[in-house]
């Protein structure tokens, strides 16, 4: 579990706040109890020293202690109610005390008899006696036979054994309670925080390659839903924004063309007039390299941006690799020959793939002019094709100069080169294989390189068999 999560951090507050609420539920509980049946046995002692009272009152000035003992048992019948009765005549004699009660929760004998001034009112409060807690009443009588204390009492041992009780029972059931609500609460919140989840899968797919995606938007109707519908339509702006740069780099690439062929056709007619190797013609000569370089550079440019917009998708057809391959090679054996590098087409197995048989061909073009330029004489460059575990691979492999662990991941960049210069004097640009990513990612395929420095390269391209090809296949 992550500790720092928030569904996590919410539960844990969650489960204090519930714990003190408990606490402080379950100690009004228990003292409202206590309060309330204390009041309720004030109120039933004070009823039956009434009757107590009554007895005494209506018994004449000689009646017999006998006969004051006599009617309280049958009145009141304490031992019975479980209560203490005591009377006692003023100054100091014993009339009546209740035997032992039926559920034996105190020993009347313990009970101390009232030694400091007899109350001149009805007083009901709890005492400590050596039978335990008791609550007793004590009521003053002035009778025709008497002055007389009526002292009617119970034991607080069983109000103090059902709190007991009831704050053991909290006490079990406080962390049971606790631990099934937060677990609940955490249920709760993931759920709650399941949209931002969803959201956040989504937002990580989206990139500048589908900025048509949107985020899902949650009808919450809060925060959450603000959030999507901010960030749907933040995606929006930025869409609309790549559009224009990606429009701009095509109008742009495309405007360059017309101005460079003119240059080119004025320079080349320049040349054919100056006598060979004249100065003028040798400066010419340099600066229409240099305008081949911008052709390339603007060519190159103007195929990304068509890539960007979708164009690979406009011709697709079956495209059987493997010949695409064999014809490729035969084209650029010369090149190879010219550089003394020796050129393999051996292992050519027929391959449907499903796309654009232009773009394939400049796939596998640009892969062997790279691996023919980075491979030095007496060197070996070869093409495979082959089905495997579901996909149509193509491999152009070569035993050149290879590329350093730390540029790999940048080779397939707009105008990364590992060697600036090398690559320059080799007419590069670093827009070769960044073409080659876009097409790939139009075709649905994946690219990835293993190069090892001075022992040489392997570029393999995965596309998926033509029932898998992903109907949204998109450029980069
Ligand atoms: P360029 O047009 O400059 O060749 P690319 O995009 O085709 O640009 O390649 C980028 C860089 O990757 C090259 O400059 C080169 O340094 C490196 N590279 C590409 N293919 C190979 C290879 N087969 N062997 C060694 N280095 C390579």
């Amino acid at each position: 579990m992550n500790h720092r999560s928030l569904a996590f951090r919410l539960t844990v507050w969650y489960a204090l706040l519930l714990s003190a609420t408990f606490a402080l539920v379950g100690a009004g509980l228990s003292y409202g109890l206590e309060q309330y049946l204390r009041s309720t046995l004030r109120d039933s002692l004070r009823r039956r020293s009434v009757q107590v009272q009554q007895i005494l009152a209506q018994a004449p000035a000689d009646v017999a202690d006998s006969a004051v003992a006599e009617a309280i048992e049958t009145r009141v019948a304490p031992e019975f109610n479980n209560r203490f009765v005591r009377v006692t005549r003023a100054p100091a004699s014993l009339v009546y005390r209740a035997g032992v009660p039926a559920d034996r929760s105190f020993d009347p004998a313990l009970v101390p008899l009232q030694t400091d001034a007899w109350p001149a009112a009805v007083a009901v409060r709890p005492i400590a006696t050596a039978a335990g807690q008791m609550m007793i009443s004590m009521t003053p009588v002035e009778a025709a036979s008497g002055k007389y204390l009526i002292e009617l009492g119970t034991a607080l041992g069983p109000i103090e054994a059902l709190q007991h009780r009831l704050l053991r029972l909290l006490a079990v059931m406080l962390p049971v309670l606790v631990v099934c609500a937060a677990g609940g609460g955490y249920l709760l919140v993931q759920r709650a925080l399941q949209p931002v989840e969803r959201m956040a899968q989504t937002a990580e797919r989206i990139s500048v390659l589908n900025l048509e995606a949107r985020l899902p938007v949650a009808a919450t109707g809060d925060a959450l839903q603000r959030l999507s519908t901010s960030l749907n339509n933040m995606l929006s702006r930025l869409r609309d924004s790549v559009a224009i740069s990606r429009r701009f780099l095509a109008d742009a690439s495309h405007e360059l063309r017309t101005p460079l062929t003119i240059i080119k056709g004025e320079l080349q007619e320049a040349m054919a007039r100056e006598p060979g190797g004249s100065e003028v013609g040798e400066r010419i000569g340099s600066v229409l390299e240099e305008v081949a370089r911008l052709e390339y550079l603007v060519s190159g440019l103007l195929v990304l941006s068509r890539l960007d917009a979708g164009d690979a998708r406009r011709e697709w057809a079956d495209v059987n690799l493997g010949e695409l391959a064999a014809g490729t090679i035969e084209h650029m054996r010369l090149v190879a020959d010219d550089r003394g590098v020796q050129l393999q087409a051996s292992a050519l197995a027929p391959v449907t793939v499903r796309g654009d048989a232009r773009r394939l061909k400049q796939v596998i073009v640009n892969l062997l002019d790279n691996a023919i330029k980075f491979t030095p004489r007496g060197g070996v460059v070869g093409v495979t094709t082959r089905q495997h575990e579901g996909f149509g691979l193509l491999e152009v492999f070569d035993s050149g100069i290879g590329i350093p662990p730390e540029s790999l991941a940048r080779v397939f960049d707009r105008f990364y080169r590992v060697d600036a210069a090398h690559s320059r004097d080799e007419g590069g640009a670093g827009l070769g294989l960044s073409i080659v990513r876009s097409i790939c990612s139009a075709h649905g395929a994946e690219i990835e390189v293993e190069s090892t420095s001075g022992s040489g390269s392997r570029f393999r391209v995965r596309f998926p068999q033509p029932a898998e090809v992903p109907v949204g296949a998109s450029a980069t």
